[in-house]
C-alpha cells in the first residue's frame, strides 16, 4: 500500500469588500487546505466552514480534521461513515484525494474528466447581488445584466419588504422573465405569518424561486407553505445538519420543496450532496449547486463536481459566480466568461 502523509495549514482570506450575509457581515475568511501525498505527487483540498452556520464548526476543527487525515494516511481511504457529520472537512478531504490521484493533467486541480474539466463547456452560472440599500442593489444588478447573465439572484430580506418588492417590480418592467430569470433568497427573514402573504406578493413579478423563505427548523410549517405558496420554494438552509440518509428521505417527504440548493461545504461534501440530489430526484424535486465563499481550490471542485454530477449540458444555473470576493484568494484556471465559469488550463 501506498505511504500517504497530510498536512493542515490554516489560511486567513481577505474581501475585497465587507460581504453582507444573512449572518451579518464578513471581512475575512478562516480556512484549512490539506495537502495530500504519496512521495510523488500531491493534492490539494479545501475545507471551508462557515461561522454559524456549517454544523462541523467547532474550536478544535485543526485537531478533529488531522485526525481523520490521519485516520485517511493509515487506510488509504476515506471514512465517509465517521465523516457524515463533518462536511466541510469531508468535502477539503475528498478534494485532496481527487486531486492526488488526477492521473490528468500536471496542474493536479483537474479533478474529473468530464466536458467542463476538459475545457469543452462552461457551466451557466446566476448572478448573485449582495445585500445592500435600494441604489446600491439595483445598480448592482444592472452590472450583471451589462455583464450577460440571464439569472439573477437577488438577496432578501434586509433592507424593508416593500422596498425589495418595488425593486423586484422594477427589474420586472423593465426585463421580461424571458429576458431575466430572477431568483431570490430570504435566508429565513419572513415571520411565518407574513410568509404566505409576502410570496404572494412576490410572486406577481414571476420569480424562478425563493430561497429559505423562513427560518429553518420548522418542517410542518416550511410544508404547508411549500403546499400553499404560488412562488416556487427552494431549501438552503433547512439541509444543515441532516446528514443521515433515513432522516434526507424523511425531511424531503415532509417538506416536499419544488428545489433544494447544494452547497458541498455545508451539505455532506461531494459523497452527502449526490446522496440529497439522488434523493430529491426521485421525487420529482429539482436541485442545483453552489459555493458557499470557499477560495478557488473549493470553487474549482465544486464546479467540476457540478459537472460530473449534472452532466455536459447543465442549463439550470447554478451558483457558481463567488470567485473574485478575495484579495488573496488561491489562483486556479477558472474564468467567467460572459454568464458561464469555465475551466481553462493555460
Ligand atoms: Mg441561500
Amino acid at each position: 500500500m501506498k505511504q500517504y502523509e497530510a498536512k493542515v495549514e490554516e489560511r486567513v482570506l481577505h474581501f475585497k469588500q465587507p460581504a453582507g450575509t444573512s449572518r451579518g457581515v464578513y471581512t475575512t475568511r478562516k480556512i484549512w487546505l490539506v495537502t495530500l501525498s504519496d512521495g510523488e505527487r500531491s493534492g490539494v483540498g479545501e475545507c471551508a466552514p462557515l461561522p454559524d452556520l456549517s454544523c462541523d464548526v467547532r474550536p478544535d476543527y485543526a485537531e478533529v480534521l488531522k485526525g481523520f487525515c490521519q485516520s485517511f494516511c493509515e487506510k488509504g481511504e476515506i471514512d465517509y461513515e465517521a465523516m457524515r457529520d463533518y462536511p466541510s472537512m469531508l468535502f477539503g478531504l475528498e478534494t485532496a484525494v481527487l486531486a492526488l490521484h488526477s492521473p490528468l493533467t500536471t496542474h493536479h486541480s483537474r479533478l474529473f474528466d468530464t466536458a467542463f474539466s476538459r475545457g469543452e463547456v462552461g457551466i451557466p452560472i446566476n448572478g448573485l447581488v449582495w445585500m445592500g440599500t435600494f441604489e446600491e442593489m439595483q445598480q448592482r444588478i444592472e452590472e450583471k445584466l451589462e455583464k450577460g447573465f440571464h439569472c439573477v439572484k437577488l438577496k432578501i430580506g434586509a433592507i424593508d419588504f416593500d422596498a425589495e418588492l418595488e425593486l423586484v417590480k422594477q427589474i420586472r418592467s423593465r426585463f421580461s422573465y424571458h429576458d431575466v430569470e430572477l431568483r431570490v433568497d430570504a435566508n429565513g427573514a419572513f415571520p411565518y405569518d407574513e410568509a404566505l402573504y409576502k410570496l404572494e406578493l412576490l410572486s406577481q413579478y414571476a420569480l424562478h424561486s425563493i430561497e429559505q423563505p423562513i427560518k429553518a427548523g420548522q418542517w410542518a410549517r416550511m410544508a404547508e407553505l411549500c403546499r400553499e405558496s404560488p412562488l416556487p420554494i427552494a431549501l438552503d438552509e433547512e439541509l444543515i445538519g441532516v446528514n443521515d440518509p433515513e432522516t434526507k428521505r424523511q425531511m424531503l417527504n415532509i417538506i416536499r420543496p419544488a428545489y433544494i440548493i447544494l452547497k458541498p461545504s455545508l451539505h455532506g461534501g461531494m459523497m452527502g450532496t449526490r446522496e440529497w440530489i439522488e434523493l430529491a430526484r426521485d421525487m420529482g424535486i429539482g436541485s442545483w449547486i453552489t459555493s458557499a465563499l470557499e477560495s478557488n481550490i473549493g470553487l474549482n471542485a465544486i464546479a467540476q463536481f457540478c459537472s460530473s454530477v449534472y452532466g455536459d449540458s447543465i442549463t439550470m444555473p447554478q451558483g457558481l459566480g463567488t470567485g473574485q470576493l478575495f484579495t488573496d484568494n488561491i489562483p486556479m484556471p477558472l474564468e467567467i466568461r460572459g454568464e458561464k465559469i469555465w475551466y481553462v488550463e493555460h
